[in-house]
Formats: C-alpha cells, sequence, structure tokens
C-alpha cells in the first residue's frame, strides 16, 4: 500500500479531480476518503442541493399551468410531498456516487477508506498504515461556520448539511436564514416557491448577495424574491437563538428597531470553514494560516515541499469548479509541467436562485475602483422572444468593458443564467471585444441573443436593443 507517485487527501471534488486527472496521465494514485467519495458537494451541497432548486422549479412551472392554457381542478395547487422530492434528490446522488466509484475503478486509483493524516515525514497515515508517495495533495475541504447562540443543532438550527439531507415529513412552515449569501439566497428560494414562510437576515447593507456580484443583477434578485414573499432584511443584528415549545424565537436588531420573529427552523448559512484540525499539517511543517492551508497558487505547493492543497482548505473561492481547476495545477506541477495559474478575478460564479444569478470579471464598481474607463451596456430579458416562450422574462445582461478596449465583465441575472454564463466566462477570459462577441451569431430565437445583443450595442448601433 505505500509507494505511489501522488497520495490525495480528501475525495470530495478537489480529491477526485487531482485523481482522476493524475491517473488519467499515467500516475500511481491513493486517495483516502473518510466517507463517501463525492464529498460535501456531491452529499451536501451543489448537488443535493440544485436537484431541491429544480423540484420548486417544477413546483413553480406547475402552479403557472394555467398561463399555458391548462387548467388545474377548481385551481388546485400541487400538493408537496416532501419525502418524495427528497427521494429524487437522493437518486441522483445514489447515481453520481456509483458512476463516479466505478470511475475511479476503472482508473486504477486506490480509494483507502479512513481519516487520513500527514506525518513528519511527508507520508499520509490512515489507520496505523502509512501511504508514501512523491507527492501529496490536501483537499481536506470545508465545513458550515457557525456561531456563539446560532449552535446547529441539526434539528430547529440547522446549516445546509441538514437542509439537503432532510428526512422530515414535511417541510417547515417558517424558516429563518441567517445570512444572505450564496447558500441563503438558494435556500430561501427553494423555501419561498415551495411556501414556506421565509425570513431572510443578512449582516450587510444590501440583503441578498451583498460581496460578489455586480449589484443591479444582485437587486433583480433580491426584488424578485421580494415579490414571491421572501421577508429580506438587510443590516441585521442576530442575538442568540432561544429554542420554545413551539419554534424557535429569532431576535434581531435592524436598522428600523428591535424585532423577534419564532420559526419553525433556523437555517445558519453564514460561510464556511476550511476543515483542516485534524490533518496533521502543522506537525509536517505545511504552514496554516485562520485554517486556510497556505499556497503558491501559481503551483498549488504548500510551505511542504511536495505537497499541495486544493480546493476549499485555501484561502480561493469556495467552488467545486475552482477546486477542479486547481487539482490540474497542482498535477500538472506533479509532472513537471508549467502549469497555466488560475485566474481568480475571472472564474465563473452561478448562483442557481430564480432567477438564477451567473457572471464572471469584474463588477462595474470593481472596474472602475481599478482604474478603467468603462464602458457598461444592458439589455433586458423582457423582450427576448425565448424569454416569453418559456414564461420567464424576469432579467437582465450587463457588459462591463474597457471602453474600446476587452469585455472586463460579464453579469447576467435571468432565464438559465447558469448555462448562459459559458459565453461570457470565454468572452472574459478570452479578452475579447464586444465587436467581435457581437460579430458572432446567436440562434433565433434564444436567450442567448440577449447576450448577443448587448455585444452590439456597444458599436452604437442596435438590432432590437
Ligand atoms: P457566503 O460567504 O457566500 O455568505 C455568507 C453571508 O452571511 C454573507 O453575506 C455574510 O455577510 C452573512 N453573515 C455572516 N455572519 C452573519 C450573521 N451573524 N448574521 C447575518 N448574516 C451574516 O457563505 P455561504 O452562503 O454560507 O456559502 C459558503 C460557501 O459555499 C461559499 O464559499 C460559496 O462559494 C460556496 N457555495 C457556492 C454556491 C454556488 O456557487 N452556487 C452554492 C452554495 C455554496
Amino acid at each position: 500500500m505505500t509507494d505511489f507517485d501522488v497520495v490525495v487527501l480528501g475525495g470530495g471534488p478537489g480529491g477526485y479531480a487531482s485523481a482522476l486527472y493524475g491517473a488519467s496521465a499515467g500516475l500511481k494514485v491513493a486517495m483516502v476518503e473518510q466517507n463517501k467519495v463525492g464529498g460535501t458537494c456531491l452529499h451536501r451541497g451543489c448537488i443535493p442541493a440544485k436537484a431541491l432548486l429544480q423540484a420548486a422549479e417544477v413546483y413553480r412551472a406547475v402552479g403557472h399551468a394555467g398561463d399555458f392554457g391548462f387548467r388545474l381542478p377548481d385551481g388546485a395547487a400541487p400538493t408537496i410531498d416532501w419525502p418524495a422530492v427528497n427521494a429524487r434528490k437522493s437518486g441522483i446522488v445514489n447515481q453520481l456516487t456509483k458512476g463516479l466509484s466505478g470511475l475511479l475503478k476503472r482508473r486504477k486509483i486506490t480509494v483507502v477508506n479512513g481519516h487520513g493524516r500527514l506525518t513528519a515525514d511527508g507520508a499520509v497515515a490512515v489507520d496505523g498504515q502509512a501511504l508514501t508517495g512523491r507527492a501529496v495533495i490536501v483537499c481536506a475541504g470545508s465545513v458550515p461556520r457557525s456561531l456563539p447562540g446560532l449552535e446547529i443543532d441539526g434539528d430547529r438550527v440547522v446549516s445546509s448539511d441538514h437542509t439537503t439531507n432532510s428526512d422530515r415529513p414535511a417541510l417547515p412552515e417558517r424558516v429563518a436564514v441567517i445570512g444572505g449569501g450564496v447558500i441563503g439566497a438558494e435556500f430561501a428560494s427553494v423555501f419561498t416557491d415551495l411556501r414556506v414562510q421565509t425570513t431572510l437576515l443578512e449582516a450587510l447593507p444590501d440583503g441578498v448577495l451583498p460581496i460578489g456580484p455586480d449589484r443591479d443583477v444582485a437587486d433583480v434578485l433580491a426584488r424578485a424574491l421580494a415579490r414571491r414573499g421572501t421577508d429580506i432584511h438587510a443590516d441585521a443584528r442576530v442575538g442568540t437563538v432561544e429554542r420554545t415549545n413551539s419554534g424557535v424565537v429569532v431576535p434581531f436588531e435592524t436598522k428600523s428597531g428591535s424585532e423577534k420573529i419564532e420559526v419553525d427552523q433556523v437555517l445558519v448559512a453564514i460561510g464556511r470553514r476550511p476543515a483542516t484540525e485534524d490533518c496533521g499539517l502543522e506537525e509536517a511543517g505545511v504552514r496554516v494560516e485562520r485554517g486556510f492551508v497556505e499556497v503558491d497558487t501559481t503551483t498549488m505547493l504548500t510551505s511542504r515541499p511536495g505537497v499541495y492543497a486544493i480546493g476549499d482548505c485555501v484561502n480561493t473561492p469556495g467552488l467545486a469548479h475552482v477546486a477542479y481547476a486547481e487539482a490540474v495545477v497542482a498535477i500538472q506541477h506533479v509532472l513537471g509541467e508549467r502549469p497555466v495559474p488560475v485566474d481568480y478575478t475571472r472564474v465563473p460564479w452561478v448562483v442557481y436562485t430564480h432567477p438564477e444569478v451567473g457572471w464572471a470579471g469584474l463588477t462595474e464598481a470593481e472596474a472602475r475602483a481599478a482604474g478603467h474607463d468603462v464602458e457598461v451596456h444592458k439589455h433586458a430579458f423582457a423582450g427576448n422572444g425565448r424569454a416569453m416562450i418559456i414564461g420567464d422574462t424576469d432579467g437582465i445582461v450587463k457588459v462591463v468593458a474597457q471602453r474600446g478596449g476587452p469585455i472586463l465583465g460579464v453579469h447576467l441575472v435571468g432565464p438559465w443564467a447558469s448555462e448562459l454564463l459559458a459565453e461570457g466566462y470565454l468572452a472574459v477570459n478570452w479578452e475579447a471585444l464586444p465587436s467581435e462577441v457581437g460579430a458572432f451569431i446567436h440562434p433565433h430565437p434564444s436567450l442567448s441573443e440577449a447576450i448577443g445583443e448587448t455585444m452590439i450595442t456597444f458599436s452604437g448601433r442596435s438590432l432590437h436593443g
């Protein structure tokens, strides 16, 4: 069991991408995982959360069946079979887990089940057994953060780990979501659409996605959630929650004063922290700063030669696809190649709320702060034929470019923004000119026409814009 080229610590997206990519390049790889392969993303994060968001989408679509000419008997609303919703979600997770296990096996990756720790001699110890390799890649991931007064009990005060793995017979009737970041916004969207009375409490002055996206785009989402019934409180300071016989009392203060609400469940979504406590990093001479493993992002090497770290345990955007990209950088460096480092200012971000939000590159505010002479054009989905056909016209495309120069940022909110972002991501990362993208043909009718139209507007002319 010793003598591998690479020993990977952790089997989430960063870990399995390192293992698969390394094995495809001919490396002999061991991957240590204490739970199921797939990590947070597959079992408690991206995949189950998006399955629940899709369920909410279907529920919403059925609710609008009348708009398409399909009448439900006496205007009846569909009833929610929450265990069935969760069973479908679990089916997808199980299928992907089996697929991933099969793939690891076919690539002849040795998967070691157990808790791995780095040792002072640079090996990885698992249950008394030592795995050695010329490189170790630490992919320990992250866990939800909590605060004193907001202790997570998995029942009435929960994290996304629990919401994605609910074994309740029904949804709670009243929920408070603490934190309006990506997780808070996504679950507020699910709960609101599934008729849960939802209160969103965010500490910063902007209540929904306060950090990250362009404000114009985030504001469209905030308005859409508020219209559907999410009760959003920005600048909210949440006190100690109190469990009562009938629920949980959540006290909070905003600029308009103190309030107390009672809910059935509190979802704490105030960020995640690296899960690096028990990995033997310090003993092995790997520098850790506030829990994050310190790395040189041009190689993903840590302070100890031969030891790399990637994914949520390093201080880069906590996204599965960023971990995939970092895995490629680390493995290429192990192979003695010259990897192209990840450009963290231009990674794709997608929030799978309704409406969806997606962006890559600089926001208008960031571009101006960086000193660019900025030109901005926006285009609404409201006039887009395909958006009308699918019955989902709320949203905009916003393109930020250097005047007379390349595209700096593409910001989307609206139908299928998650999929449309691919074009924006390429445009930003290829440093394309708006005129170059505008000269490309976008199929008609399609949502992507809204991107083409926005690019054409930079020429001072337009088709439909
Ligand atoms: P986040 O950092 O995106 O948002 C946390 C929010 O909570 C912030 O807006 C913050 O101001 C607020 N907050 C912090 N303390 C608070 C308090 N005491 N009271 C009220 N508000 C408070 O973190 P998250 O939403 O928990 O997500 C964690 C990680 O998971 C992120 O790194 C994210 O990248 C990743 N993730 C990504 C996606 C996606 O890309 N679609 C989805 C889910 C999670």
